[in-house]
């Protein structure tokens, strides 16, 4: 199914074997999605000797497992969450070389098209101290540079960002050699959106954050960041939250067409390639 001609992406989706999976796939697919981006997500349970392998080759397996049990297409973006640095940190192991390490692994992945992007990387949502940014922004560079030489996107999870920042990463991914639209700031603010900033924005699907992120005139994405964790319900927004919010621009704006057109077509063609999104 699809809205208007369009192919409905979610572009940050998590998946627990232990959560609702395939079925919070079935309710995204039910209310018009098509594609989901579905990111790893970190397990501590995991010992931190083959953690990537592990983490990689699990969410791996869950996409090929929705794919062959849902209508839906599955985008993959693998790489080491920016929160990894704290486990391995106090399981004393150098949390800059083995999540640099970690990145490495996926050169494989993004030679061979299996992922679309490497993700979510960057560095805490929360103050750290200077060793720990500095650290986290090393790690970052090396996967902004995977990013580059593959020319694959970049998603990040980092604190809010003001304009610095995100100028601050816009020269970071320049002397890493990826261009700015293929960094994407994954949980974006609407005044992240309507800044100059040239780096892809990827909006939570809210409602005022869809009518916010419309009012700028600017293209942008949209994720829900499902996290598929019964432990934590109400925490994050259902799994149908962008299909309805598809069908929300339909429904609330005469110019649908051609927001929908830059959300669901043109920006996600520019970064990911229009294979997946042309109909
Ligand atoms: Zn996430």
């Amino acid at each position: 199914m699809t809205i208007e001609n369009f192919r409905i992406l979610d572009n940050h989706f998590h998946l627990r074997l232990d959560g609702l999976y395939l079925d919070a796939v079935k309710v995204f697919k039910k209310a018009g999605g098509d594609i989901i981006n579905l990111v790893n997500l970190p397990d501590y349970t995991i010992p931190p000797s083959q953690y990537y392998e592990q983490i990689y080759d699990r969410t791996l397996r869950m996409a090929a497992f929705v794919r062959e049990n849902s209508h839906i297409k599955v985008m993959v973006t693998l790489g080491p969450y920016p929160l990894d640095y704290f486990y391995f940190k106090n399981s004393s192991i150098d949390p800059v070389k083995k999540m640099i390490d970690g990145i490495t692994i996926l050169e494989k992945y993004a030679r061979d098209n299996i992922i679309c992007a490497i993700g979510e990387i960057g560095r805490p949502h929360f103050d750290v101290d200077t060793l720990v940014k500095e650290e986290s922004n090393q790690i970052l560079f090396r996967g902004l540079q995977l990013a580059a030489d593959n020319k694959i996107p970049a998603i990040l999870h980092t604190e809010d960002l003001d304009v610095n920042a995100l100028s601050e990463l816009h020269s970071m991914g320049i002397r890493a050699g990826i261009t700015p639209h293929m960094i994407i700031k994954h949980h974006a603010t609407v005044s992240n959106l309507s800044s100059e900033s040239d780096l892809s924005m990827s909006i939570l699907a809210t409602r005022p954050n869809l009518r916010g992120s419309i009012e700028t005139g600017k293209s942008f994405l949209l994720e829900t960041d499902y996290v598929d964790d019964p432990s934590k319900p109400g925490k994050v927004i259902a799994p149908d939250s962008v299909p309805r919010r598809a069908l929300m621009i339909r429904g609330e704006y005469a110019n649908y067409e051609k927001i929908m057109s830059d959300v669901f077509l043109s920006l996600p063609s520019r970064i990911y390639g229009k294979d997946l999104f042309e109909m």
